[in-house]
């Protein structure tokens, strides 16, 4: 089996979104630059890969902006 979980960075943060409370920001779990879904400039972080299952999306993976790093998004389910 494959695997593509390793980048060059060789780690991937993963952030469970239900265990966010508030507007559904986080800090970055390395540098702690805040994250918000909501901000789509792509100044702050950019969109690597996202996953769909059955027109939902249920996982996502974003870089951040100030320090690189790639951060799983979880918890998507039910939110839409
Ligand atoms: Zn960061």
């Amino acid at each position: 089996m494959m695997k593509k979980s390793m980048s060059k960075k060789g780690i991937i943060y993963t952030v469970n979104l239900t265990e966010i409370e508030g507007d559904g920001s986080f800090p970055c779990p390395k540098c702690a630059t805040v994250i918000s879904p909501e901000d789509e400039t792509e100044e702050i972080y950019k969109i690597v890969d996202t996953k769909i299952v059955n027109d939902e999306l249920v996982e996502l993976v974003i870089m951040c902006g100030n320090c690189g790093s790639n951060i799983k998004l979880t918890g998507f389910q039910g939110t839409i």
